[in-house]
Formats: structure tokens, C-alpha cells, sequence
């Protein structure tokens, strides 16, 4: 036999000051009506902790489906993926991994950027385009300016450099404008693109020779920059300055010392020192030179590095964009 409730009078309200952090909250996003908590909102959201701080008016706006909070500037639809993220279902938690389209994600990241859902941004950067093949780098270039996404920009850039198909100059104009693209294309000059000269007039008697800028020497070892100032050729009688200036190729490596190198994040040549010439004096450029970084000698068995590396060209990017970076995050 089931004992009867107590009397109501006899209830003791034990949670008095949990109970106004479940206060319902009735929006209004175009034709559709939403129901939530003001937590949840006040939780992930400066916007609306500041919008629920101003004292209530007389209006009861947001407490019922005839007076709901009317959003403005958002889509119904983007707010409905936004509610799925804000109320995970039991599956949701248990797989940690929401169900949202590409397209749905973006709906919540709009809105969480616009109502600066610090953590929900976050999570909507870390579900989406995590695969190389999940998206164009020059359509995460677009979205990594909208949303002002860092780690988009670099990896979009990066790729632009450094990928097998890339996007023609005129498409990167109408798609990042013009100053974006010239930056894009100075930058070319970290990647191979820009590693070798041409030799001038006819090559001279012997083994072919390619020419290099100086700066473009790194160490084999952790692949520093092997020179970060001019260098004086130690050849007897010549004692010339190869200055770093980007018109300034004067050293040359010999086309038959020079092997490919690749790994998963780097791509360039290796030559080694002997093979390392100075173009005004025909000898050795570099007999002894030690790594400003790692401190390791280049020599013929430690062979210098030509080329990039995944994080070479995310740096120099970063440097290149160091202006509109400032107010980016993830
Ligand atoms: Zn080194
Ligand atoms: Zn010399």
C-alpha cells in the first residue's frame, strides 16, 4: 500500500537558492519559439549575462510563448542547431560528439560569435575541417576571416603555399582581395618556389650549379637559418660579403651534390657544405659553420637543409599577418 504525499503545507522548500537558475526563457527567431533556462544562456554568453543583469522592466518579455524575447539578426535555423549544442542529448554526452552538418556548425559558430559563446566557439572550431581533404584552403581562408579563426588562417595560408593544386592569382584576388593575395605571393619565396636563382650567362666550366640566397641555408640538424648576418667569403683574396638581401643570390650549390629530401612535414634538398660555393671566387663558401640554434657543425655527414618545413611556413605567415592576427583566437 503506497504511503499518501504529506500535506503541502508540510513541504519544505530545501533548494531555495538553486531555484531562480531554473528560470525558463521563451525566444522568439523569426516564425519559430524557443524554450530554455536563462543559465544556459547567462552560462556560455557575456551578451546575454549582461542582457539578464538589467534589472527586469515591467514587461514579463521572455517568461511565456506569448511574450517570448524576440533575437533579432539570427536565422531561426542556425538558433535551433545552436539549441542542440546549448541541451546535449544523453547520446551526445556519451559519445561527446554532436550530430551537425558542416553547414549546421557554422549556423552556431555565427552565433556564438556574435554572442561571444567563448567555449562553444571552441568546440564548434574543434568539430569541423579536422582532415586536410575536409575543405578548399581557400574556402578556410574565407571562413577563417569571418570567424576569426587563427588556427584556420595559418593551416588555409600554409596550404595555399605549399598545396599540389593551387588557386590562380586572379581567383585569390576576387576571393581575398589584393593586399591579401601580394602578401600570399611574397611569401612564396619560404617555400621552394623561391629556393633557387638562376645562374647568370653561361654556366661556368664543371659541374652545374644552382644559385641560393644565403638565408635559405638551414641547419640539416633542426633546420634553423644557418646565417642571420651577411658572411664574409674566408676564400683567400676575396674576402666579399654575401649580404641576406632577397636580389642578392651569391652563393651556388652544385646540382649533382644536391639530394631531395622529404618527410611528412618537410620538403626540400640537402647538399653538403663542401659542395657550397662562393660565386665570386669559386671556392668553398662555408668550410666551418655551426647552427645559431642547435649548435651543430655543418659538415658533409650534418648536410645543410634547402627548403621548408610545415612550421617554417606557418611562422613566416603568422608574420606576414601579424597586423590582423591580433584579434584572433583558437
Ligand atoms: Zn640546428
Ligand atoms: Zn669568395
Amino acid at each position: 500500500m503506497s504511503v499518501p504525499p504529506p500535506p503541502r503545507e508540510d513541504l519544505t522548500v530545501v533548494n531555495e537558492d538553486d531555484e531562480s537558475k531554473w528560470e525558463l526563457v521563451v525566444f522568439q527567431v523569426e516564425t519559430r519559439v524557443f524554450h530554455s533556462f536563462r543559465h544556459v544562456f547567462t552560462n556560455t554568453s557575456e551578451v546575454f549575462r549582461d542582457m539578464f543583469l538589467l534589472p527586469p522592466g515591467q514587461s514579463d518579455e521572455g517568461t511565456s510563448r506569448e511574450k517570448p524575447i524576440v533575437l533579432h539578426g539570427c536565422v531561426e535555423n542556425d538558433f535551433a542547431s545552436l539549441m542542440k549544442v546549448l541541451h546535449p542529448e544523453q547520446i551526445h554526452v556519451v559519445d561527446s560528439k554532436f550530430d551537425l552538418s558542416e553547414h549546421e556548425w557554422l549556423g552556431v559558430l555565427q552565433l556564438a560569435t556574435m554572442w561571444e559563446m567563448k567555449e562553444i566557439r571552441e568546440l564548434c572550431v574543434q568539430s569541423m575541417f579536422q582532415k586536410q581533404v575536409d575543405i578548399a584552403p581557400l574556402k578556410l581562408a574565407i571562413l577563417a576571416q569571418q570567424f576569426r579563426v587563427r588556427s584556420w588562417f595559418l593551416r588555409a595560408v600554409r596550404d595555399i603555399l605549399i598545396g599540389t593544386i593551387r588557386p590562380s592569382t586572379e581567383t585569390l584576388i576576387s576571393s581575398l582581395g589584393v593586399s591579401m593575395t601580394c602578401r600570399i605571393m611574397d611569401l612564396q619565396m619560404c617555400t621552394l618556389a623561391g629556393v633557387f636563382g638562376v645562374p647568370p650567362g653561361s654556366s661556368k666550366a664543371g659541374s652545374p650549379r644552382a644559385l641560393v640566397r644565403l638565408d635559405r641555408l638551414r641547419c640539416g640538424v633542426c633546420r634553423a637559418a644557418l646565417f642571420t648576418q651577411p658572411r664574409t667569403c674566408p676564400g683567400v683574396g676575396c674576402q666579399r660579403v654575401h649580404s641576406l638581401e632577397a636580389d642578392a643570390c651569391t652563393a651556388y650549390v652544385l646540382a649533382s651534390a644536391v639530394l631531395m629530401l622529404q618527410s611528412d612535414d618537410a620538403l626540400g634538398f640537402s647538399v653538403s657544405t663542401s659542395s657550397v660555393g662562393c660565386i665570386f671566387c669559386d671556392r668553398q663558401l662555408c668550410a666551418m659553420v655551426s647552427c645559431p640554434e642547435c649548435y651543430s657543425l655543418a659538415s658533409d655527414t650534418n648536410r645543410i637543409f634547402i627548403g621548408y618545413t610545415y612550421s617554417i611556413v606557418e611562422r613566416a605567415v603568422e608574420d606576414a599577418f601579424k597586423e590582423e592576427l591580433k584579434d584572433y583566437d583558437l
